[in-house]
């Protein structure tokens, strides 16, 4: 078996030589330098292929936040010692058909693919992406069936994998199937396209496919995923701008990540600019104890500091977000640690309708990271 060598770095593409001296495994360049590698090694330890577009490469190149916004695309040797789960939120046990998750009474996820533009090294689907995975909604009729047989269901969320990645005629008949349900009021796109390559929103078949969404009655919603201030482009201002004037609604989650943006300087400008674009910041999420990512993960006590000190940077208008832990049990909102030494948490969402509001209560320990890490006391 031929070797290569896979040079990873500022505004490089990846290359690859025949390396005779490891003909077992490969030299991969980590943030932290190189290493020789099988390819076992990667598979056993879930290791995300590594892939960047060239225009994101340049965007985190030369806007001034390199250091940082490279743990978000480059390998680390870190994600080798991450402990962890690849399923932190349940997302099989909410599998109700093959691409349909079911978790929430209102909303289905439906996996539509399972690649993405780049690859995040923190994707708490790192089960899935970069992969052929056997996730992806095979069958949009059954599906279109089982929301059909739900009312309650009232939007849907179009996951995976990056949704953009599909060509806008494949969009489109996935809305074919969509867009007759009468009680879905809304199609939500999440997507980090908008950071890792923005021409994407150049198609010009796409304010076709929005308008349709619309002439349907329904909203169409783009869910961007702009962790950093330095990932928001001008061409990506340029493009929401664009879509917004065509009726295109945009929220924004992020997530609290070690070494990228756990800086609430950081994170406010973020925001803040998101809100100057007409990009509503909605979550803030808790890093997931994820096998290999979970080196990403920052602490409750610093999590807590840090939405602190956005909130004092921040007008009232601004202040849109909700600090979020997306845990099995539900997606749970991260108040404030008390005098008495307890974290104060409220479901924001659970499949369980009687907890969704309630606060509650554990005891804190230093370093938790995730619910599972606190006493049940
Ligand atoms: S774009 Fe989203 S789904 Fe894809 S790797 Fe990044 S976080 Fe994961």
């Amino acid at each position: 078996m031929s070797s290569k060598l896979i040079t990873i770095g500022q505004g490089a593409a990846m290359t690859s030589v025949a390396n005779p001296l490891h003909s077992k495994g490969k030299v991969m360049k980590f943030i932290e330098g190189t290493r020789v590698i099988t390819e076992g090694e990667l598979q056993a330890n879930n290791i995300t292929r590594y892939h960047v577009t060239r225009s994101y490469r340049e965007q985190i190149a030369k806007g001034g936040y390199y250091d940082q916004l490279k743990y978000i695309v480059e390998p680390s040797v870190e994600e080798f010692l991450s402990p962890g789960s690849l399923d932190t939120s349940g997302e099989h046990d909410n599998t109700v058909l093959p691409g349909l998750q079911h978790k929430y009474a209102q909303t289905g996820l439906l996996l539509v693919t399972d690649r993405c533009a780049s690859y995040c090294r923190y994707c708490f689907r790192k089960r899935l992406v970069g992969k052929d995975s056997g996730e992806i909604a095979p069958d949009f009729a059954h599906i279109a069936q089982y929301i059909s047989d739900h009312p309650e269901m009232t939007n849907v969320l179009l996951s995976g994998g990056d949704p953009f990645v599909l060509s806008t005629a494949k969009l489109n008949k996935i809305l074919d199937y969509l867009l007759p349900i009468p009680h879905l009021d809304s199609i939500r796109l999440g997507t980090k396209m908008v950071a890792f390559e923005p021409t994407r929103f150049e198609d010009s078949a796409l304010p076709a496919f929005f308008q349709r969404i619309q002439e349907a009655g329904k909203t169409a919603i783009i869910v961007t995923h702009f962790d950093h201030i330095g990932e928001i482009s001008v061409n990506a201002e340029c493009k929401i701008r664009s879509l917004r004037s065509q009726g295109v609604q945009f929220l924004n989650q992020s997530v609290l990540l070690a070494k990228v943006n756990d800086d609430p300087e950081i994170l406010a400008a973020t925001f803040a600019k998101c809100h100057q674009i007409g990009v509503r910041p909605y979550y803030l999420f808790q890093a997931r104890p994820v096998k290999s990512a979970s080196h990403f993960q920052v602490s409750l006590r610093r999590g807590l500091e840090i939405t602190r000190g956005i909130n004092r940077r921040l007008s009232g208008i601004h202040k849109t977000f909700k600090y979020i832990m997306s845990h099995y049990t539900g997606k749970i909102e991260i108040l404030d640690l008390g005098s008495d030494g307890r974290v104060y948490m409220r479901y924001h969402q659970s499949k369980t309708p009687e907890k969704i509001g309630r606060m509650f209560s554990r005891r804190h320990v230093e370093a938790a990271c995730w619910l599972d890490d606190l006493p049940e006391e």
